[in-house]
């Protein structure tokens, strides 16, 4: 086994490939920027802080921070934008300026694509390929929806909420925000969003964008900061509120919006099952628990987190996984070559750390994949844990990194039972030649996605969202629209 493994990364070595950066000069960033509030740039009040590219740890730009004040103002223009301008719009007219948006988005995809692998360090062939283009198309989408809201399915003349704020993680920074923001305005709704720390770059573009397209002033405010910002957004008064981020988080957003008024949809975190049952195709599941787990960093909600394969392909399973995985090239987020780019933070890369070292001392077994680690930034070589139990850390919490935990099973009632033994319950994926047997197991899983023969696979028109602790509301498709909608007054 180790021999094939070898022979695999002696051969990478052999056939690897000369450095193919992108470019980022077609990213012009300012050296400082402020809050989007009411069309323009305003200085916040909190004290500014840097934002950095996390493969160099070299500064990229110092991003303003709103205080409590600040988001109030945000909100409040929010609030005239939607009772002065977007409320009284027809959807005809909403859906025009989405479409010239997900235009622009296209136009300026390659500086998009860009600025997201320098500020988030995700690998640029990720961000040109996956991210932008789903942005594009989330607003695309919910641009033909916004003179359609009759047929919602909220009966005639559904109303918009008025202001939803909204929090978003560091992990797709400009595809969260998409999610959020083009549901909310095709519905008639306003915005205050309010992008992660460490990733704010995008979301400020974006704002740039806004303006290109003509937006009223005051539909789409941008409010940079950290946890802070977000406290005081959810408690400002918005009538919506929106978040993506981590169970923790989600939790104490709904205590304190409990007995208000305010809506809310909380997506939140996942420890999906990817179950290879032993008829798989297995070149293809090879290929899908790789993308499910190494995609991205491993830094997804949805990730397949906890790969279950039947007892019986275990070892054939893993040995080739690990020598697919001697193939992954790990550096420059920029590089068009690069498959696995940098963690996103120190924080991060540390809690990585801790879980890996907690799987190993709880007894399973670690195997990294040879690579040569940079000396700057933040980074961490694809890892798989074999013997894991069920009851293991690293089995049952989050990681949030390209670490994968192997699990066996003989049957499916087994594979079931073990997959929905999490708190969480956001996706699964289910590897097998029979569909019969893929119905009747995904018809058991209580996960609100779930992938067959596939993986990580994204559309407008699907809803997202979760079980259990994955949180509540459906992002995407109809489903995500009447998450901004209240029916209308008879
Ligand atoms: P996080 O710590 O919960 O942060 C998410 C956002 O909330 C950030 O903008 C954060 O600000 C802000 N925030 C922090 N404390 C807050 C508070 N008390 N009130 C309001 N906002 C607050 O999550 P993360 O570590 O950035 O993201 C990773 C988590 O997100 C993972 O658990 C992942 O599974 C989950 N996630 C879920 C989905 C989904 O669709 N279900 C998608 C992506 C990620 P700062 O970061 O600026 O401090
Ligand atoms: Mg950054």
């Amino acid at each position: 086994m180790s021999k094939d493994i070898q022979q695999a990364g002696e051969e990478r070595r052999f056939l690897d490939y000369a450095p193919a950066p992108e470019s980022r000069d077609i990213v012009r960033l300012r050296p400082s920027y402020g809050l989007f509030i009411d069309g323009d740039w305003v200085d916040g009040h909190g004290a500014p802080f840097t934002t950095i590219d996390p493969s160099t740890e070299a500064p990229l730009a110092e991003i303003a921070v709103a205080d409590e004040a600040d988001v109030a103002l945000a909100v409040a223009a929010a609030r005239r934008a939607y009772d002065k301008v977007w409320s009284r719009m027809p959807g005809a007219e909403r859906g025009k300026y989405l479409f010239r948006i997900a235009r622009l988005v296209q136009e300026r995809a390659r500086e998009l694509a860009v600025a997201e692998s320098l500020d988030n360090g995700k690998p640029i062939k990720e961000s040109r390929d996956v991210d932008v283009p789903l942005v594009a198309a989330w607003f695309f989408y919910y641009a033909g929806w916004a003179d359609k809201l009759d047929y919602a399915g909220l009966g005639a003349s559904p109303r918009a909420l008025g202001v939803a704020g909204q929090v978003i993680p560091w992990n797709f920074p400009l595809l969260m925000l998409a999610w959020k923001i083009a549901p909310a305005l095709a519905a008639g709704n306003t915005v205050v969003l309010k992008p992660a720390e460490t990733t704010p770059l995008t979301a400020l573009l974006f704002a740039d964008i806004c303006r290109q397209a003509g937006l009223p002033a005051g539909v789409v405010n941008i409010v940079t900061g950290a946890g802070e910002t977000g406290r005081a957004l959810v408690r400002a008064e918005v009538d919506k509120v929106a978040f993506t981020g981590s169970t923790a988080v989600g939790r104490e957003i709904a205590k304190a919006i409990a007995g208000t008024e305010k809506r809310a949809t909380l997506e939140l975190g996942g420890k999906a099952a990817n179950i290879v049952f032993d008829d798989a195709p297995i070149d293809q599941a090879i290929e899908g628990v790789v993308n499910g787990i190494f995609f991205n960093q491993g830094h997804v909600c949805c990730a397949g987190s906890r790969l279950l394969v039947q007892e019986s392909i275990h070892d054939e399973l893993v040995d080739r996984l690990k020598q697919r995985l001697t193939t992954l090239r790990l550096g420059s987020p920029l590089d068009k070559n690069t498959d696995i780019g940098a963690i996103n933070s120190a924080e991060q890369l540390e809690r990585i750390r801790r879980l890996s070292e907690l799987g190993e001392a709880e007894g399973a077994e670690r195997w990294s994949a040879p690579c040569a680690i940079p000396e700057q930034g933040f980074w961490f070589a694809p890892t798989i844990f074999t013997n894991v139990s069920t009851s293991s850390t690293i089995a049952r919490e989050e990681i949030f990194g390209p670490v994968l935990s192997v699990l066996t099973f003989r049957t499916p009632a087994e594979a079931v039972a073990k997959a929905n033994n999490t708190p969480y319950g956001l996706s699964a994926g289910i590897w097998s030649d029979k569909g019969s047997k893929i119905l009747a197991v995904a018809d058991r899983l209580r996960a609100g996605v779930i992938w067959a023969n596939t993986f990580n696979r994204f559309d407008p028109a699907s809803p997202f969202g979760g079980y259990k602790e994955s949180g509540y509301g459906r992002e995407g498709g109809r489903h995500g629209l009447t998450a901004y909608l209240k029916a209308g007054a008879r």
